[in-house]
């Protein structure tokens, strides 16, 4: 081991710039209504078409008033009401004031509202506790939050939770989106048993499709699932042609290294044009990528923590090119400090399973625990990725580390 691991293994950012730079986005796009269309990517810059909000508006419950009015500090009669959606409409006497709620539009001529906790009401009109008040106090006014024009979500954003309400407020029905990438996904190996079933001998669960599905789901692609196919050419053959017609994506785990049955680097030969790759990342080294006669192939190697990291370090920035989510960034590092020792031979980019806390206002983290491919927990423990540097040996307790945590995709 040591250093001597690393010739021959390609590094994270090359493979990532090899995929990316072959991909093109999606063109094909379609309308859709406000509420369908989160998780999805903006086809077009969404521009507000009005000011928000659209008139000066109360930001309180209470009284508008001239301030100029003020000075005699006399009780002043109300003249009428303005209520939400029931403006008060006509002329207010100068020396009067217009009773007012939150949301409401503001009388012409008045220049502030006075909250109703600092007045005192009485038969013959309201008098004002508070004494010093600057022009414009309590208003929103006109275009405060938005100027008509306005470019609130550029194109290539992945609607959230938070941008669909947005874009309500603008009154807009139906946005233009890119229609979701399709990935069909599918795990290969004889040992491999779906859930529910008794494990014969040799045999275990195929856990690496309830890991890849949310990392699509959840990224804004469409999950295709193909299920279990055992090591069986012909089987994997018709199941790549199957799954290409369906989808602009095939993501398979397993199958990818070089025991005696992994059929698939044959099989991809056969089919289109596939590079396999051994990656200097830990774990995930076998990895696969190309292109079949219609559709992306990304072959994430069997360990379950290796078919996890792989999606989401590798297949979700393509997913992300591939649905034209220019807005999308990769997670970033944070620098943190260690509570653990954590083990490591120069060689490889490593991404051990960390849990992070905020310690004095400063991150610390330790690790997970056992760090092998093959032990999930490690994954289910963790809430980031202790990313260290491919020439890092050891690390002892208080050195300082980079962290990512984990975008929303592995919450
Ligand atoms: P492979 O890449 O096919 O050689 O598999 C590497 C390791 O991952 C082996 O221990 C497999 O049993 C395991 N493995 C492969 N596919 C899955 C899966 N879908 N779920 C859980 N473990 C898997
Ligand atoms: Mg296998």
């Amino acid at each position: 081991m040591g250093c001597c691991d690393a010739p021959g293994l390609m590094p994270l950012e090359e493979a990532m710039e090899n995929m990316l730079s072959r991909i093109k986005p999606i063109q094909t796009t379609l309308q859709l209504p406000l509420a369908e269309a989160i998780g999805y990517v903006l086809a077009e810059d969404i521009l507000s078409p009005i000011f928000v909000p659209p008139f000066d508006n109360s930001a309180m419950d209470g009284y508008a008033i001239r301030i100029a009015d003020l000075s005699n500090n006399a009780t002043m009669p109300v003249a009428g009401k303005s209520f939400a959606g029931q403006p008060f409409e006509g002329e207010w006497p100068q020396g009067s004031c217009v009773r007012i709620m939150t949301g409401a539009k503001i009388p012409d001529g008045c220049d502030a509202v006075i909250m109703q906790e600092n007045t005192v009401v009485s038969e013959d009109g309201v008098t004002f506790t508070q004494t010093e008040v600057k022009p414009q106090n309590n208003i929103r006014p006109t275009g405060d939050d938005i100027r008509k024009g306005d470019i609130v979500l550029p194109k290539g954003s992945r609607l959230t939770s938070r941008d669909i309400p947005m874009i309500a407020t603008l009154g807009i029905s139906h946005v233009t989106v890119v229609r979701k990438p399709r990935v069909a996904f599918f795990s290969t190996g004889d040992e491999l048993k779906p859930l529910g079933q008794p494990l014969a001998e040799g045999q275990i669960y195929d856990s690496n499709r309830y890991g890849i599905k949310p990392l699509i789901e959840n990224f804004g692609c469409e999950p295709i699932d193909l299920g279990i196919i055992p090591d069986c050419p012909e089987t994997l053959k018709a199941t790549f042609e199957q799954a290409q017609s369906l989808a602009d994506v095939v993501v398979t785990s397993g199958g990818v290294s070089v025991g005696e049955a992994d059929y698939t680097k044959d099989i991809l030969e056969e089919l289109g044009e596939i590079g396999f790759w051994k990656l200097a990342i830990k774990p995930g080294k076998p990895f696969a990528f190309g292109k079949l006669s219609t559709a992306w192939f990304c072959g994430l190697p069997g360990n379950p923590v290796s078919a996890v990291l792989t999606m989401y370090v590798l297949v979700q920035p393509m997913l992300a090119k591939l649905s034209g989510h220019t807005e999308w960034k990769a997670p970033e590092s944070i620098p943190a400090t260690t509570k653990t020792a954590f083990k490591k031979v120069p060689g490889r980019t490593d991404y051990q399973r960390g849990i992070y806390t905020i310690e004095d206002g400063k991150f610390v983290v330790e690790t997970t625990g056992n760090q092998s491919s093959g032990a999930f927990r490690s994954m289910s423990l963790a809430n980031c990725f202790v990313v260290l540097e491919r020439e890092r040996g050891r690390v002892e307790v208080g050195e300082t580390v980079n962290i990512q945590l984990f975008n929303s995709t592995l919450y």
